[in-house]
């Protein structure tokens, strides 16, 4: 086919691919239960809607400058006084069409061909895909002992002549780990004294549990001014206020890195959708509270689904401390997490997600953004598929399963 190399070297996003095969079942009629997900499942604040929709019954809906309207950057900069403490000019912040295109047009401002972005894994799956879309090298570091949070040593010695930037991402997608207050405070003074970039993708920064406080890069950066620093923090109000569809998120850089990303957004797309952009101005502006009732409700959620996967006998899981998420080692089972996935679609009708598209094979990522019931549900499916003293049969709605495959 008549494609560039660079189109044949990305993978289809897997987890979007998922939704697809689970739509298509449930239009069959399928009982699907979703536990691959990446989103809340609560409505848009009536903030964002109030706010959005103001600017709509204008009927004026044009162009907005590439980095975002200034109410936006407004609303950006007060809310990362309050939640970082850093005091951000406007030339600071670059609105974006969600954190995913905040981190593309980051990469292809600092990427020269063949140059290295380290990240720890278990990662985001785009991670990869995005290096090597701006035409780097992406290397992820896997902790030796098998955990979910590299030691900064070993992050050090990924560190080669080639490396640009390191990105974190706490609260973890996929594993729900909030990396150790050390661990980041490592990384960034490594970043300050190799002069690396660091991304610290803070997408679940507020969807925090067990009463823990969010990480807060700056606190630990040697350079305090902004503009002197290759510090970049990432935010979106896809998770925190459940708005995955407008598009909204934004970085915190130096203004010279910050023009250079305005610039590659501008001949990309131009601004983003400037009704999204209102929604957001409202979502962080308005009444907060809907950030808190979704954090209660996923902090019940985590618990009720870390019962449910404790009783499976053999299935290693660490407790998420944040994000909707949790990444459960069933090696015990299937060493095969692709196999494993398809198997538990085809026998069950549960959709997970396979743990070698994150970058560790043998594990799940099974979100528990969805209501109780899935959740109760999906595990008790997962449990009747694997675990052999598990009754020989089962009901999907009003059709019964007889388990034939052990
Ligand atoms: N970073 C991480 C770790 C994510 O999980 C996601 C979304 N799944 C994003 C960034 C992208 O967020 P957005 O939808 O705002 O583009």
């Amino acid at each position: 086919m008549n494609l560039s190399q660079l189109a044949r070297s990305i993978c289809e996003s897997p987890t979007l691919k998922l939704n697809e095969t689970a739509a298509l079942l449930k239009e069959k009629g399928e009982p699907v239960i979703h536990l691959g997900g990446g989103e809340p499942k609560s409505k848009t604040p009536i903030d964002a809607i109030v706010s959005c929709t103001a600017m709509l019954q204008t009927g004026d809906v044009k162009y907005t400058p590439a980095d975002g309207i200034p109410a936006l950057k407004k609303a950006i900069i007060r809310y990362t006084e309050e939640h970082y403490g850093r005091l951000a000019a406007p030339d600071n912040v670059i609105a974006s069409s969600g954190a995913k295109q905040s981190i593309m047009v980051l990469l292809h401002a600092i990427l020269d061909p063949k140059q290295e972005v380290i990240f720890p894994a278990p990662y985001w799956v785009s991670y990869p895909e995005m290096v090597k879309l701006a035409g780097g090298v992406p290397v992820p570091v896997a902790a030796r002992d098998g955990g979910f949070e590299p030691a900064v040593d070993e992050i050090a010695e990924a560190v080669g002549p080639y490396t640009k930037a390191i990105i974190l991402n706490s609260p973890n997608n996929p594993s729900g780990v909030v990396y150790s207050e050390e661990f980041v405070a490592g990384v960034v003074e490594l970043c300050e004294k190799r002069s690396l970039y660091l991304v610290m993708d803070d997408t679940y920064n507020r969807l925090i549990f067990d009463g823990r406080t969010p990480t807060n890069c700056y606190r630990y950066a040697g350079v305090h001014n902004i503009d002197a620093s290759k510090l970049v923090v990432i935010n979106c109000v896809s998770k925190m206020y459940a708005m995955t569809g407008f598009r909204i998120g934004w970085a915190i850089g130096n203004r010279q890195l910050i023009r250079a990303m305005t610039n590659i957004q501008s001949q990309e797309t131009s601004g983003p959708a400037a009704p999204s952009q209102w929604a957001a101005v409202g979502a962080l502006n308005g009444v907060q509270s809907s950030i808190d009732t979704l954090r209660m409700t996923l902090e019940n959620n985590r618990n009720v689904m870390m019962t449910h996967l404790s009783t499976l006998p053999g299935v290693r899981v660490a407790r998420p401390g944040g994000t909707f998420y949790c990444f459960p080692d069933f090696s015990a089972y299937e060493k095969d997490s692709a196999k494993l996935s398809r198997f538990l679609l085809d026998k069950v009708r549960v959709v997970t997600v396979p743990g070698r598209e994150f970058g560790m094979e043998g594990h799940l990522r099974i979100s528990f953004c969805g209501t109780l019931k899935e959740i109760m549900e999906g595990c008790e499916r997962i449990k009747w598929a694997l675990d052999p003293s598990a009754p020989n049969e089962m009901f999907l709605g009003d059709r019964k399963l007889v388990r034939d495959w052990r």
